[in-house]
């Protein structure tokens, strides 16, 4: 038997998305066996994340600096792509399809789940629809709560005179936009499609 140090450590791990009890225990033995090359890196990793990283105050996203790269870069274009997540951002990021600016609500409305617009930022999106903007692209998941959310902030935008997209195909049914690959990301941000106002 392990120590409770290591049983600590390994079910802390077991709880990280995508890990169970396996790879956790895994992990942690390499961890704990690799001590300068792999340990010691990533204790100092975390920690400085842990300490700079933030979520950006006009966007949603994650960075060192707030407001974001992202938000602070002049060289984005006037748009705004709403997504559920951060991870949605970083697909889209790494596809390298768009270069425009995003907001990121943390979730989607949900009636069941208790989630109202106030919880996921929408005043804030609303605050940022100045008449810089010249569309919003809603890239959210093909999900009873991704396409109800996205009635509804369409509902929203309307009376701003900003066009508004979605994602064309390629986005599956009750699937999220993180788990697309980039050449269908790509396409589904190219093929995007008029919201009817
Ligand atoms: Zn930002």
């Amino acid at each position: 038997m392990t120590g409770p140090e290591i049983e600590t450590l390994i079910g802390l791990m077991a709880r990280l998305p995508g890990l169970g009890p396996r790879s956790a225990r895994r992990i942690a033995l390499r961890l704990l066996s690799e001590r300068e090359q792999r340990l010691l890196p990533l204790i100092g990793a975390l920690s400085v994340a842990a300490e700079r990283v933030r979520v950006c105050s006009v966007c949603g996203g994650l960075d060192s600096r707030d407001p974001c790269a992202i938000c602070g870069d002049p060289g984005r274009e006037p748009m705004i792509c709403v997504v559920e997540s951060v991870a949605d951002q970083w697909a889209l990021e790494r596809a390298s399809i768009y270069r425009g600016r995003y907001h990121v609500l943390g979730g989607l409305l949900s009636a069941i789940g208790g989630r109202g617009p106030e919880q996921l930022g929408v005043p804030k999106l609303m605050a940022r629809l100045d008449g810089s903007v010249r569309e919003v692209i809603l890239a959210l998941p093909a999900t009873v709560d991704g396409q109800s959310t996205a009635h509804y902030l369409t509902e929203r935008i309307k009376s701003f005179a900003i066009p508004v997209t979605r994602l064309a195909q390629g986005v599956p049914v009750g699937g999220s936009i993180e788990i697309l690959d980039e050449g269908t990301l790509a396409l589904a941000m190219s093929a995007r499609r008029a919201v009817p106002g």
